[in-house]
């Protein structure tokens, strides 16, 4: 479900023509629709009331100083991976009470940042980190509160790249030797273990890799308390896909159904960590149409949006449905290659894909792009990065400016002896 849709011929988001939008703003750029924003997440938080829990949206997904404060409005709270993200989510007001701080490579001075703001808790990843964070949090005479990342060794059934809870990744501490960490923690003065923490991929399509893995990480939990180490929060991470083409994820109350029963005795709060599920239909990048150019063996429609705004297709080969923004009766169909204007063959935004012939000129919708969209978008090939705009209803805001050339050199210094 979203609120981007056709009246008439023409493309809206909510009450808003995108072609207006585009006039105003410039392409390409991202917009995201409030109505859907705000919908996905009470969704997420409704279909999980039954047990007491919190919803830490993912930063990495979309990390807009607007759209994070729009869920702390409606009682969110943020997983960051980075110092950087740690300070977005405090610079849009989101309570430290209410942040987690993941990733396998947190350095001191992150840590340091993290047990200053008071967050609710790191999710820690290796016996090393455990050991510099008890380190770190003496020396600032505090102490650092703990859930144990764990992989509990399922497969998600997903791209390579966002697979995270197998043997094989970098991510977490394998269930195995969990005890074992969590006895090395309880030993450390300066950690307090508060919880357990999962997160096994990305884009998962199937409830089965939630409920294979939850059942895992609960009887570890029982575990743990038979050794009287209290876990009071259970971490059970994202992951849960999104209608990009045909795939048919399961719905929010679905996956609730499947992994409550298991979530409810435990006695713990659920801190969820959604990103893709509730923006990922909620934003599109809208691109104008540059040159159509026919060759002998393809044809291509270059626009002016490239794998530095969108790298998904790029990156993971990922599908992007694309519309045109004003639609034209008995067009032509035909079979082409979406590309930008970046000197990589790479840069495709689709591929042998079917669309209405465009003229150049006009506008495309790139959909589902809210999420990991403008968070892995780059200044490769010297391109300043893409605006942002939230449509509210009627009214659209400018979220993030078009970067302009000036910060493409913020920064830099020519040595006066060159
Ligand atoms: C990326 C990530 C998420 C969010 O994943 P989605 O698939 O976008 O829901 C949550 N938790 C952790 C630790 C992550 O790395």
């Amino acid at each position: 479900m979203h609120h981007f849709h056709y009246r008439g011929e023409d493309l809206y988001c909510e009450e808003v023509p995108i072609s207006a939008l585009a006039d105003e703003v410039g392409t390409p750029f991202y917009l995201y629709s409030h109505a859907t924003l705000t919908r996905h997440f009470r969704v997420f938080d409704e279909a999980f009331q039954e047990v007491p829990h919190l919803i830490c949206f993912a930063v990495k997904a979309n990390a807009n100083l607007a759209i994070l404060r729009l869920f702390a409005t409606m009682g969110g709270g943020a997983d960051v991976v980075s110092g950087g993200e740690l300070f977005r989510a405090l610079h849009a007001g989101i309570p430290p009470e209410r942040i987690v701080f993941a990733g396998v490579g947190k350095h001191r001075e992150e840590m340091r940042e993290a047990l200053k703001a008071d967050i609710l808790m790191f999710n820690a990843e290796s016996s090393q980190e455990l050991r510099l964070l008890n380190q770190v949090a003496g020396e600032m005479g505090t102490v650092a509160r703990v859930a144990v990342r764990v992989n509990p060794d399922v497969d998600p059934k997903t791209h390579p790249y966002i697979s995270t809870g197998l043997k094989k990744t970098k991510f977490g501490i394998d269930i195995s030797i969990a005890l074992e960490e969590y006895q090395l923690a309880q030993t450390l003065s300066h950690i307090a273990i508060v919880g357990v923490h999962t997160h096994i991929g990305s884009q998962i399509t199937d409830v089965s890799p939630f409920v294979d893995s939850l059942t895992r990480i609960a009887e570890l939990i029982h575990e743990l308390r038979t050794r009287g180490i209290d876990i009071r929060y259970l971490d059970v991470g994202g992951g849960l896909g999104i209608p990009y083409g045909d795939e048919t994820p399961p719905h929010p109350t679905e996956m609730a159904r499947a992994v409550i029963p298991i979530l409810k005795d435990l006695g713990c709060t659920i801190l969820f960590e959604p990103g893709r599920v509730i923006v990922g239909n909620a934003g599109i990048l809208v691109t104008r149409v540059l040159y159509t150019k026919r060759t002998p063996t393809k044809d291509f429609v270059i626009v002016d949006a490239g794998m530095n705004d969108l790298i998904r297709p790029s990156l993971y080969g990922s599908y992007h449905a694309i519309q045109p923004v004003r639609r034209q009766e008995g067009r032509q169909r035909l079979t082409v290659d979406v590309v930008g204007p970046i000197c990589e063959s790479g840069d495709f935004l689709a591929k042998d894909r079917e669309i209405a012939m465009v003229e150049p000129g006009e506008l495309l919708a790139v959909m589902s792009a809210g999420a990991y969209g403008f968070t892995m978008a780059s200044n490769y090939n010297a391109r300043p990065r893409a605006a942002e705009v939230l449509v509210k209803g009627d009214r659209h805001f400018l979220i993030r400016a078009r970067e302009r050339y000036e910060d493409l050199i913020r920064g830099e210094v020519v040595p006066d002896d060159l």
